[in-house]
């Protein structure tokens, strides 16, 4: 073992890890990254596809290139399965050596792997939430697949918007239109998943910062805020990233490929 893993291995061993992940964990899931090559991005504009504004601008008057994104975006996530890493940063946390994630990311897999203690600062794609009361529902794989399968067979622009509509349903408990558990460009943050994320890097000793481009804010300010506290920080990403000027250690690796190599000498 080399003086780097040796070090960081005794970093880890100490416990107290938070890890802070963005869409480079589960590039190895098949789900393509936001500024990648085969970016779902590089053909949806996300000033448009990634906004409030415009996902209700594209429902009046473009509501089939809506369907496309909805049906294509789903169906890459109904195909991910959790990979290498997600089930490392689980074991991690069985072992007690993981405080918490904080995930940029909204596909699931950390809590499809088992994961507990998950904060989702952006908000997950199978949520579906009131915006007035905050009444929320998970939908199952299969209740998306469904509506997917009935959407994408459909030709006529009104039964496209009825069928999302209905789909998306009304507030038990107050009659609104539930809304997408997504967190678009330009929403505020959830404020019990930020106070969770905080709570999390208050106790950590190291922050695992996996995949992340570290561009996107709010988000993006969370490792700052760890580094002021003292935390060390590991940067796990093949590329460079904005955060590699706060690392302490600087990991040039796929998150799986670390994992792989790490996680043997961690009992
Ligand atoms: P990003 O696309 O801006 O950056 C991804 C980073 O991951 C890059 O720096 C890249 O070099 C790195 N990377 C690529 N493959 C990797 C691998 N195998 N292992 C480790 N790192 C790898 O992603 P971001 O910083 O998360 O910001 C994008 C925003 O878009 C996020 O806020 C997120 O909400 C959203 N998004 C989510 C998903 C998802 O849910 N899986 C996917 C795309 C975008
Ligand atoms: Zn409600």
């Amino acid at each position: 073992m080399d003086e780097k893993t040796k070090n960081l291995v005794s970093l880890l061993k100490r416990g107290r890890i938070v890890a802070f992940c963005g869409a480079g964990i589960s590039a190895e899931s098949g789900i393509p990254t936001f500024r990648g090559e085969d970016g779902l991005w590089k053909k949806y504009d996300p000033t448009v596809y990634a906004t409030v504004e415009g996902i209700v601008y594209l429902l009046i008057k473009s509501p089939l290139s809506l369907r496309d994104f909805i049906v294509e975006s789903y169906q890459i996530f109904l195909n991910a399965q959790p990979n290498f890493a997600h089930y490392a940063l689980k074991k991690l946390e069985d072992k007690n050596l993981l405080i918490g994630i904080i995930t940029q990311n909204i596909d699931d897999l950390h809590f499809r792997c088992g994961s507990k203690n998950v904060a989702e600062i952006h908000g997950n794609a199978f949520e579906f939430l009131c915006r007035r009361c905050n009444w929320r529902i998970k939908r199952t794989p299969k209740e998306l697949e469904s509506f997917i399968y009935q959407l994408k067979k459909e030709k006529s622009k009104w039964r496209i918007v009825k069928g999302i509509l209905k789909f998306l349903g009304r507030c038990p408990q107050c009659n609104r239109r539930l809304e997408s558990g997504i967190v678009f460009f330009g929403q505020q943050l959830p404020q019990k998943e930020l106070e969770r994320s905080y709570q999390y890097l208050n106790q950590a000793k190291t922050l695992l910062c996996i995949g992340t481009s570290g561009v996107v804010y709010p988000a993006a300010s969370l490792p700052y805020y760890a580094k002021e506290r003292g935390v060390k920080i590991v940067v796990i990403n093949p590329e460079a990233s904005e955060l590699d000027e706060i690392a302490d250690y600087l990991v040039r690796e796929e998150a799986s490929q670390f994992f792989r190599r790490i996680i043997p000498f961690l009992g």
